[in-house]
């Protein structure tokens, strides 16, 4: 697997441009939050310059890409603290998942939220959700939220009904799409893959096939510096694509993100290298792909209620703003819908906060991070909140409820997808 590459090849120039785009940063003006900092800090470690406080500062990341899209060195920090958290049981004993849970064992917040007996986090964690999920990961730092849990998740309610693959396979000709659910609508919040199922049916008269043997896109274990683990998971998931040869949807940006750098993973394994490029290249975005197809035409959005009052604004995760520059496409499909009055913050998107294991190690800045964007977003008249990143979702639907009235959160697909029902 390629590692690094970018750092090692180039060197910081300390300008600060970085320093001016970090949500982190932007939170707290505490400079050993910046990813200069970081910059600065791995050329310590490389020497050999070590010292206990290096797990904290490299945990201090949402790994959001905002400080690479600034660079003018093209230097990827996201990549340098997910290959130091990889190296950290090297020079301190301790690998980063350990050195994480230590730190939410003694934080009030978290210890409360994952000791509340018979809570549903706490049963999700403990119980129901596969050791490899990622997110595992993503629920420690919501411990006090009140999930209500599928009695069964997505797939594993196809498999009680149509068996295996092949079953589904048997009836290829009525399939238009390969579709990957993400752990969060499998797991947790299935209308997700239930909306999206619509939509493929609505936009291609067919349906989209789920390979059963799928599992999470790796990002989490990645995030937490645990690189052989996503190998893991990439090859079992390119396995269980291998079955058909159809584009592959995603309804969530932060596996889509995850699942594109596959090609990239397997760059120096020979074995795997073409098995995973086919996989990449196969991949659809979710608003680009419901983009094309609704633009085309189709009777459901000119026939979309339009006398609702639906001021919406349109969070942009981060995974798709950064690296990926996916922005447009998601607006463009709103702006298809009649009823929708789209919101902008006045001074552009802003990351959540939410970041996976950050929220886990630091809900204390995660809360800073979130309270600049909800300053911006006061402002607005906005109703209803979409998006379609699971972490970004969680996040929004932790500040602001699920709730059908004012300040609803919703899913991308689950929108659409009751706008044109
Ligand atoms: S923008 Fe790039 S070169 Fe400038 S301080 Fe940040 S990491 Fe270093
Ligand atoms: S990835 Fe995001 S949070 Fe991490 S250092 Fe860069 S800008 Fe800051």
């Amino acid at each position: 697997m390629k590692n690094g590459t970018r750092n090692e090849e180039r060197f910081c120039v300390k300008c600060g441009t970085c320093n001016t785009v970090c949500p982190v940063y932007s939170a707290t003006g505490n400079e050993i939050h910046t990813p200069r900092g970081k910059q600065h800090l791995k050329s310590k470690i490389a020497k050999g310059e070590v010292s206990s406080h290096y797990a904290e500062i490299f945990s201090q990341c949402l790994l959001c890409g905002a400080c690479l899209e600034a660079c003018p060195r093209g230097l990827d920090t996201p990549e340098l603290v997910t290959s130091v958290r990889a190296e950290l049981p090297r020079f301190s004993g301790l690998s980063f998942l350990k050195f994480v849970s230590r730190k939410a064992l003694v934080h009030p917040f978290l210890l409360s939220g994952l000791t509340r007996v018979g809570s549903a986090a706490e049963t999700l964690l403990g119980e129901w959700l596969p050791q490899d999920s990622g997110l595992r990961l993503r629920l420690q730092g919501f411990g006090q939220h009140p999930f209500k849990l599928p009695a069964k998740g997505y797939i594993d309610k196809l498999k009680a009904k149509s068996g295996n693959d092949n079953e589904q396979q048997a009836s290829r000709q009525e399939q238009s799409i390969s579709f990957f659910t993400g752990c969060l609508a499998n797991y947790l919040q299935p209308e997700i893959a239930e909306a999206t199922q619509l939509l493929v049916a609505e936009t291609t008269g067919r349906k989209a096939v789920v390979p059963l043997a799928q599992t999470c896109c790796g990002m989490a274990a990645m995030a937490a510096g645990r690189p052989d683990e996503t190998l893991g998971l990439a090859k079992r998931n390119i396995r269980a694509f291998e079955d058909n040869e159809l584009p592959i949807l995603t309804s969530c940006s932060s596996c889509y993100f995850q699942l594109k750098t596959y090609k990239e993973l397997f760059a120096d394994d020979p074995e795997w290298a073409e098995r995973a490029a086919g996989f990449t290249e196969r991949l659809e975005e979710f608003s680009s792909f419901f983009l094309k197809k609704f633009s085309a035409g189709s009777e459901k959005i000119t026939g979309s209620n339009k006398s609702s009052d639906l001021k919406v604004f349109y969070h942009d995760p981060c995974h798709l703003r950064f690296k990926l520059h996916i922005t447009e496409e998601p607006r463009q499909l709103l702006k298809l819908f009649p009823a929708i009055d789209l919101q902008e913050l006045e001074g552009g998107p802003q990351c959540c906060g939410q970041g996976g294991l950050f929220q886990v190690a630091h809900p204390d800045l995660a809360l800073q991070v979130w309270k600049n964007l909800m300053g911006d977003y006061s402002a607005l008249s906005a109703n209803t909140v979409v998006t379609a990143c699971s972490g970004c979702l969680l996040q929004w639907q932790r500040g602001l409820g699920t709730g059908e009235s004012d300040g609803q959160v919703k899913h991308l697909a689950v929108f659409i997808a009751r706008l044109i029902q």
